[in-house]
């Protein structure tokens, strides 16, 4: 039997980033545990995104959270660097390009005033200035994009976990390959977890950051939580004509996103609700491919009627069946049970500000930065959906 401060439940991007803001926050002074059942991180989220970072979202939350990361990445050598060796997240400032029919115009036009008021610099493009910045672009059926200028691109993933997981040990976490197979719960809130191992650690709070095995870790605490794994398949192309100037991380109109990666390209698709079921399967699905993502790109990108296909993976999204956003804070009655999952697709680049807001919860017990009250447990249980219309 163990004890310790604070169990992490899950030891991923968000899980370890909460580790690490914990350790390094001289008022905590407390243990930290991370319990993660697979530190190859082989069905994990994390290693298996695509890495993008952006403000282009329509929650202010959510922007702010993208405004934090753009700093944090900035900062990143400094902040996590271990025994002098300061990690490399590859970061490559390309900007996001979000595109709009005539149908989703004014939601772009509203989600661009969110972005641009919280500060994000976030450019406002007509069809004919899209033409004219991206020659290679058909705009045809395109109503207006919205470009990021500074801040927005994308990073290697597994970089920025390796990275905050090394910093939050050598801050003292501890990290435990073990599994959660239960939660004990006592009058006042939780008192144990417990291991497959058959290992206990009696704490004095849990945080609940599994992924997309959160509805699962939650569901041992009595709490009814609709979070669990979407398949997204992530196809690797390769084109002979060079783009220039180069493509940002680009979201169609019809919903297909397309990056580079080295010379080639990355893309993909999330399918329709109805045809995108909870399921630990992770397959490739090449029908997407086929169907939606090719047609679509080569329609918007007409160099990209003759690509190649050259690879493709999956992994799980972790979903928030009620809104496609973060689940961050305290259960209202368990009050030392805490939550930060739930991203839907954009957890990664919010793993920092993710971290930082538990750390406040446990060490300030309230937001010091980002209020991030709205993002609260209490919505999913009285089933007040609060939606972000930018999930990719
Ligand atoms: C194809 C794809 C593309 C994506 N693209 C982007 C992107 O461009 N930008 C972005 O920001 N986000 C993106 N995401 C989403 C992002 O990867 C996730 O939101 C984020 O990584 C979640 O981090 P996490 O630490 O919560 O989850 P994970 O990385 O899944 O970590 C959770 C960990 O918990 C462990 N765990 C689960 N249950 C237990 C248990 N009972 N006991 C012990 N351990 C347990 C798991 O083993 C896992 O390692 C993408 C995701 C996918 C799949």
């Amino acid at each position: 039997m163990t004890k310790a401060d604070v169990v992490i439940v899950g030891g991923g991007a968000v899980g370890s980033s909460a580790a690490y803001f914990l350790a390094a926050e001289s008022g905590f002074g407390g243990s930290v545990v991370v319990v993660e059942r697979d530190q190859t991180y082989a069905r994990a989220s994390t290693p298996l995104s695509v890495g993008g970072i952006r403000q282009q979202f329509s929650i202010r939350e959510n922007v702010e959270i993208g405004l934090f990361a753009r700093d944090f990445i900035g900062r990143i050598g400094n902040l996590l660097a271990v025994d002098d060796e300061a990690p490399d997240v590859g970061f490559v400032e390309g900007g996001y390009l979000f595109l709009a029919s005539e149908e989703g115009r004014a939601i772009l036009a509203e989600n661009h005033a969110v972005q641009t008021q919280a500060g994000a610099a976030i450019a406002w493009l007509e069809p004919d200035a899209l033409a004219q910045r991206f020659p290679w672009m058909n705009v045809e059926g395109l109503a207006a994009g919205t470009l990021g200028e500074r801040g927005e691109g994308w990073i290697d993933p597994n970089t920025l976990l390796q990275a905050l997981k090394r910093k939050a040990r050598s801050l003292g976490a501890e990290y435990r390959t073990d599994e959660v197979v239960g939660i004990e719960r006592g009058v006042t809130g939780v008192e144990a977890v417990r291991l497959a191992s058959g290992d206990r650690i009696e704490c004095g709070t849990v945080l609940i950051a599994a992924g997309a095995g959160s509805g699962a870790v939650a569901g041992m605490a009595g709490v009814d939580l609709p979070v669990g794994p979407r398949i997204r398949t992530v196809y690797q192309i390769a084109c002979r004509e060079t783009l220039a100037p180069r493509l940002p991380l680009t979201i169609d109109a019809s919903g297909v996103y397309v990056r580079p990666e080295g010379v080639g390209y990355l893309c993909g698709v999330s399918p329709p609700e109805d045809q995108d079921p909870e399921t630990w399967e992770i397959e490739v699905d090449w029908r997407w491919f086929e169907e939606t993502v090719w047609p679509s790109l080569a329609h918007r990108i007409p160099a990209f009627e003759a690509i190649k296909l050259t690879g493709a993976w999956a992994g799980p999204y972790d979903y928030n069946a009620l809104d496609q956003n973060a689940v961050i804070g305290r259960h209202p009655t368990i009050g030392n049970l805490l939550f930060a999952t739930g991203f839907s697709g954009h957890g990664l680049q919010q793993s920092p500000a993710a971290g930082r807001a538990i750390m406040e919860l446990i060490t300030h017990n309230g937001f010091r930065s980002i209020d991030l009250t709205r993002f609260g447990i209490e919505r999913i249980l009285e089933g007040r959906p609060l939606k972000e219309r930018n999930v990719v």
